[in-house]
């Protein structure tokens, strides 16, 4: 016998024996109606703190419940409410803890008033990007504190997504240098916001309905949102056209997080079709991201002047979040831990980004 026909032909006796294989399986489960048991039906509760099919946020999700039906032949349903259905935008952390709804889907720094390390798992101003993000959640410990941290609330972290970098924010005036800070309001929630704080900014947090009146009217000077292709919907240029370049959101976290005792009850190929679900959401919802806010910097109107942050105030800026850092630090063991665990993966990760991404995209130019 010739090679290739052996090759052929024991390819044919594998593909035989497989297919015998399978018909007596199918004979040994005639009496059960069920081809491929996977475990009874669930449904699941799952609440967001966005409006219904939001771009990219409300729509990932979305995708997100149909890839968990799909992907268990139909056994996990995952449905999806969203914010103000069942429970208002900004309380599905405390809902899914006291195990009134399962699930939800939100950004993490919404909690640091629950516990201040939560804030580092979402995301570091001047800190970590998406891909540094997860990397680190993965592979350099982040996960474990998170889940440790969250297991106190009843709670079970799973990454729902990234942003990518975010931009630095919409103002009205241009900020020529720190001492134009001074006394300026501006919509900036989480450590971004504690920063800017000793630099002079007024932080505060506003609903995103209110945001663009509020900018009309002078009530804030300046908001900060997500990047071009979330921004543009807001018509922020028309208040306030100088759009800066970011620093504070460079890779902040979306969380799909869910009750923990009904996350422990769910059969593992559930927990599985989910963990990989989660995944393939992150991973798509970085490329959507990147490649609408690539498109709609393209399209910003006319009037809109792209600006960077003037030296000083980066500087300032700098200091103060070391300040910042370890002022939280003193107060919070929760948040010194998960500030060591960040910071030893920033240290470990930083030279070969140097000699990697950072030198390519310079010589890329
Ligand atoms: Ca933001």
């Amino acid at each position: 016998m010739k090679r290739r026909d052996f090759l052929t032909s024991t390819a044919l006796g594998a593909t035989a024996m497989t297919l015998n294989a399978c018909h007596r399986a199918e004979e040994e489960h005639s009496d059960n109606s069920t081809q491929v048991p996977r475990g009874k039906k669930v449904t699941l509760k799952l609440a967001t703190s966005w409006p219904a099919h939001f771009p990219i946020m409300g729509t990932g999700i979305d995708n997100f419940a149909k890839r968990c039906f799909e992907l268990s032949g139909g056994t996990l349903e995952i449905k999806i409410f969203p914010k103000n259905i069942l429970v208002p935008a900004l309380q599905v952390f405390d809902a899914t803890s006291a195990a009134q709804i399962d699930a939800f889907h939100s950004g993490v720094y919404y909690w640091k008033g629950k516990n201040s390390a939560f804030s580092i798992f979402g995301g570091m101003p001047l800190g970590l990007t998406s891909e540094e993000m997860i990397t680190w959640m993965k592979f350099g410990g982040g996960y474990a504190l998170w889940r440790e941290m969250y297991a106190k609330f009843n709670l079970y972290p799973l990454i729902g997504g990234t942003t990518g970098p975010q931009m630095g924010g919409w103002f009205k005036k241009e900020i020529k240098s720190l001492s134009d800070l001074q006394g300026l309001k501006m919509r900036i929630p989480g450590l971004g916001g504690e920063v800017l704080k000793k630099l002079g900014v007024n932080p505060v947090l506003l609903p995103a309905g209110e945001l663009y009146t509020a900018l009309e009217r002078g009530t804030i000077d300046a908001t900060e949102w997500v990047g071009p292709a979330l921004d543009s919907m807001m018509g922020f240029s028309k208040a306030a056209p100088f759009y800066y370049t970011g620093w504070h959101e460079p890779g902040s976290i979306l969380e799909i997080t869910f009750n923990k005792t009904k996350w422990d009850k769910l059969s593992d190929t559930h927990q599985a079709i989910i963990t990989a679900a989660s995944e393939e959401m992150t991973a798509n919802m970085l490329q959507e991201f990147r490649y609408k806010n690539a498109k709609a910097l393209q399209e910003l109107p006319s009037n809109v002047q792209i600006k960077t942050f003037p030296k000083d105030m980066m500087d300032a800026t700098k200091v103060a979040l070391k300040e910042v850092l370890f002022e939280e630090s003193k107060k919070s063991s929760d948040f010194k831990r998960a500030l060591e665990s960040y910071e030893a993966f920033v240290k470990l990760n930083q030279p070969f980004d140097d000699i990697s991404t950072k030198n390519f995209l310079n010589i890329r130019g």
